[in-house]
């Protein structure tokens, strides 16, 4: 345990996450500027230059949540004058989406090329061989069971289709890691009471990111799916990382 926060057990994790992220859903934009101050923008950003959609990509941004992913890829849409694209987004909270799709319409983006599926990860309602990429930004670490979740994205995946993560994940010099300790424990629950009223959904986040699997254990984790050409990069110093695979 970490400053009196208690594990929690995996019987009670997807409760529990479904209850942080009705929670935090109407802060959850505002949140992320602040406790990243900013950087989770530039992050998502390089995620998607990292995507480089072309014609005819059919996604699937799964744990989606308020649309962070999907609206960029709207963008890169825009910008590069793709044709025959589409977003599905795909959360288990149905608060989150609703929050996503008032911010889709305020931002007036084309709905014919979005749409929004409340889902599990772990058990996802499509057809085998569907989509030409997999996105998940901040989602997995938040799913109870790591390889349910791979082998669905590997399932509904078409051959050739890619397979893109975009997650906190741990820093390459312990230093660092000790600095980034002291910011998360001792900061963001606050940051949280005192910007939203809330610490405890805030102080999960940080422990769920601990937990999760060091940045070449989740690689071998996306092999054992059936994966091809795996590989990572790490951005700020492995703060967060991008793993990304094909199905071959
Ligand atoms: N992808 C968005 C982004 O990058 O801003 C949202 C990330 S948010 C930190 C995590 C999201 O994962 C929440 O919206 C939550 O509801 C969703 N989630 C958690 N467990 C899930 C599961 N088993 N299946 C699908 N979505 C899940």
């Amino acid at each position: 345990t970490h400053f009196g926060f208690k594990r929690v057990k995996q019987s009670e994790k997807p409760q529990k996450v479904y209850e942080v992220f009705e929670k935090v859903a109407i802060d959850y934009d505002k949140m992320n500027d602040v406790m990243s101050l900013g950087i989770h923008r530039l992050w998502k950003d390089y995620f998607m230059c990292s995507l480089s959609p072309t014609d005819n990509t059919k996604l699937l941004d799964v744990a989606g949540g308020t649309g962070d992913i999907s609206f960029r890829f709207l963008n890169f849409l825009k910008t590069n004058n793709l044709k025959n694209c589409h977003v599905t987004v795909c959360d288990i909270n149905p608060h989150m989406l609703e929050v996503g799709k008032v911010r889709s319409e305020k931002l007036n983006y084309d709905q014919n090329l979005i749409s929004w599926k409340e889902g599990n990860a772990e058990e996802l309602d499509f057809e085998d061989n569907s989509f030409n990429a997999y996105t998940i930004s901040f989602g997995i670490r938040n799913c109870t069971h790591i390889h349910k979740v791979l082998a669905e994205a590997y399932r509904v995946l078409k051959p050739g289709g890619r397979f893109m993560c975009l997650e906190f994940s741990h820093l390459e010099y312990s230093y660092a890691q000790w600095l980034y300790d002291q910011y998360s424990f001792q900061v963001i629950p606050v940051l949280g009471q005192v910007l939203a009223g809330k610490w405890q959904p805030y102080q999960y986040l940080i422990e769920s990111i601990r937990q999760f699997p060091t940045q070449e254990n989740f690689k071998l984790m996306i092999e054992e799916a059936g994966f091809r050409q795996v590989s990572y990069e790490n951005l700020t110093l492995g703060m967060v990382a991008i793993h990304t695979g094909f199905k071959l």
